[in-house]
């Protein structure tokens, strides 16, 4: 602790223990690219020029107006020293403790274990997980940081740490506002404080800075606002560069689209899909990707209500000089002109994303497979997009093995005569096809969609039509098909023998049936069980029983148990159930719960497992 005399206060603080668990992986492990330190103090630095340029938009009392916005770097590699120092925002006090001895993230006890998880080349995600300054420690045996923030009067401060345990926080005097890090560097780190070192990592990292950066007084970036140059000048290699600087990523994007509008709103965009979706790996929800500009001067970063949030994994620029300069949040939120703009980004996005399914079904694929939940959220979400995001569903079928379809395809092999398209859910292809909704399909020649998301059934439920032809899931009891000839050659019960023994299944099953009827679908099957809610299939009472184990099979929705007359096991039941009604209750039960059980619903195993044993009995004597 650097105590110094008189008045000068320092004192002395413990990091919040997942920052001291960070330190502690960053500090200690041996990394290969440890140069990542530069680009994340320098996003750092960046981010806080891009406030400051905003506040001095905004707010009349910007503290040392006339400083102008840069970013300088000296490197001096007789005192292996490396200071950053920006002309930004700047920290106060409680701003310096808030930001560099805690994590704001909400899921940081998620964010330490991964990080602690990942291998040498995931570090180099330590951007994305926002707590790219403790990346300094990696190189840096000794942080200083000295900040003014831009509020008017604020008064200067000093916060050091050797990143093990604790740092001190203390005034500075004589600061200008911004802020100043300096790193001494590690032993074994001393090329960072070589200038040729230092000016290649910005060139690798950092090129698209919008501010000027500067190494030991030469300037080193060009600052260049590649969307609004012409597509034709720019190379492929820079679109990607830009990806990466803009997404803090270190791939290439999946997609890309650059495009430009003059009416009705003058737009200049260029929007990225990444390779991957880090909602699914435990994050929590990710932050909007786009930035917002009007005519290259930066708006909003990671602007929420330029795209839908069920865009919230697109990375990118939009700039529009229709936008008001100084439209704040707030005004953001309810303003008609933003919406406008975002409904004509989103629906130029949807078809682009439409045009590759056509053009890249392979690429298409990938990107349903990792954001097609994205396209799920946004059908039940939000109408204005509706037909555009239903073109974009895909789904496996029982006509495709092995690839997708999309609702349009299915419709072009649809039989004439067929009015409306089937779906059945279960968990993979091998369940839905051995399940007992399929037969009465596949007897037709019917095409069935599977989906496998228990989120499917609610999305096509919600949608409930494509290209006016109803979507119904294959559970449904009130479904119409055409009548079979029958093949087998097997006669059905007559109809009083059916009557009286549906009735008589009816009392026996109680409650657990709303009714009993002669099935006019099966084949195979002895009996199904069907939903006559049509909003509650056999899917959506998976997802509910699996949150509320207690829930009863007729706590969801009435079920009705279809029966198969023809099927040689309901004919013996019928005649059994004269000679002997105990045991043909026992095998009335069975059946029951071999219904629920194909699908895919729960049945409770202790009764179903006693009356095996009594069938089982019988069936050895
Ligand atoms: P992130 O940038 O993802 O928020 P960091 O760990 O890189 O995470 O930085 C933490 C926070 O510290 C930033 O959000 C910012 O508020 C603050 N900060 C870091 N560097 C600077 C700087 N040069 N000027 C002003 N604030 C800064
Ligand atoms: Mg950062």
């Amino acid at each position: 602790m650097t105590e110094a005399a008189g008045e000068k206060a320092f004192e002395t603080r413990e990091f919040q223990a997942e920052v001291k668990q960070v330190l502690d992986i960053v500090v200690n492990s041996l990394y290969t690219d440890r140069e990542i330190f530069l680009r994340e103090l320098i996003s750092n630095a960046a981010d806080a020029l891009e406030k400051l340029r905003y506040e001095s938009l905004t707010n009349q009392t910007v503290e040392d107006k006339e400083l102008p916005l840069e970013i300088t770097i000296e490197a001096d590699d007789k005192e292996h020293t490396v200071t950053i120092t920006d002309s930004g925002i700047g920290m106060t006090k409680d701003e310096l403790i808030e930001n560099l001895g805690t994590i704001a993230h909400s899921g940081s006890k998620t964010l330490v274990q991964q990080l602690a998880d990942a291998d040498r080349k995931d570090l180099s995600l330590i951007g994305q997980f926002g707590v790219g300054f403790y990346a300094a420690f990696m190189v840096a045996k000794k942080i200083r940081v000295l900040s003014k923030s831009y509020q008017a009067g604020a008064a200067g401060w000093e916060w050091a740490s050797d990143g093990i345990g604790s740092y001190t926080i203390g005034p500075a005097e004589g600061l200008t506002r911004g802020t100043k890090i300096i790193l001494e560097l590690k032993d074994d780190a001393y090329e960072f404080a070589g200038t040729e070192t230092i000016k290649r990592i910005i060139r690798q990292y950092s090129s698209f800075v919008s501010f000027p950066i500067t190494v030991n007084g030469e300037k080193v970036n060009t600052i260049q606002a590649i969307w609004t140059r012409n597509k034709n000048e720019i190379t492929e290699e820079e679109y990607n560069e830009f990806y990466k600087f803009i997404a803090n990523a270190y791939d290439e994007p999946l997609f890309r689209l650059h495009f430009s509008a003059d009416a009705p709103l003058a737009i200049n965009a260029l929007l990225f899909v990444p390779k991957h979706n880090f909602e699914r790996f435990g994050f929590g929800r990710m932050e909007p990707g786009v930035n917002l500009y009007c005519r290259k001067v930066l708006i909003q970063q990671q602007a929420e209500n330029i795209l839908p949030e069920w865009l919230r994994f697109v990375k990118g620029v939009v700039d529009s000089e229709d936008i008001p300069l100084n439209i704040s949040r707030e005004t953001m939120q309810d303003s008609a002109l933003v919406a406008r703009l975002r409904r004509a980004i989103t629906g130029r996005f949807l078809r682009f994303l439409n045009e590759q399914a056509k053009n890249s079904p392979d690429k298409y694929a990938e990107f349903w497979q990792t954001f097609g939940i994205f396209i799920k959220e946004g059908l039940t979400t939000d109408f204005t997009h509706r037909d555009d995001l239903a073109k974009l569903l895909r789904f496996e079928s029982s006509a495709t093995e092995g690839k997708l379809t999309s609702l349009a395809e299915y419709i072009e092999r649809m039989p004439e005569g067929q009015k409306e398209i089937y779906y059945i859910n279960g968990p993979t292809r091998e369940i839905i096809e051995a399940g007992p909704y399929l037969e009465a399909f596949r007897a037709r020649n019917l095409e069935v969609i599977y989906t496998h998301e228990p989120v499917d059934d609610f999305v096509l439920s919600n949608l409930m039509e494509y290209q006016e032809k109803k979507l119904v899931s294959a559970d449904q009891a009130e479904l119409e098909l055409a009548a079979l000839e029958d093949s087998s050659g097997a006669e059905p019960l007559d109809s009083e023998m059916v009557q009286a023994l549906a009735g008589w299944l009816k009392d026996t099953l109680g409650d657990r049936v709303s009714e009993v009827k002669e099935s006019k679908r099966l084949v195979e099957s002895p009996a199904v069980i069907l939903n006559q809610d049509s909003m509650m299939t056999s899917s959506m009472q998976r997802v509910m029983q699996a949150v509320n184990k207690d829930l009863g099979a007729m706590g969801m929705g009435k079920k009705v148990l279809e029966i198969n007359t023809r099927h040689a096991l309901i004919k013996r039941l019928a005649a059994l159930r004269e000679k002997d009604a105990d045991f043909a209750k026992t095998a009335a039960e069975q059946i029951y719960d071999n219904a629920l059980i194909s699908a895919g619903l729960m049945a409770d195993p202790r009764g179903i497992v006693e009356r095996m044993y009594q069938i089982l009995e019988r069936a050895l004597d």
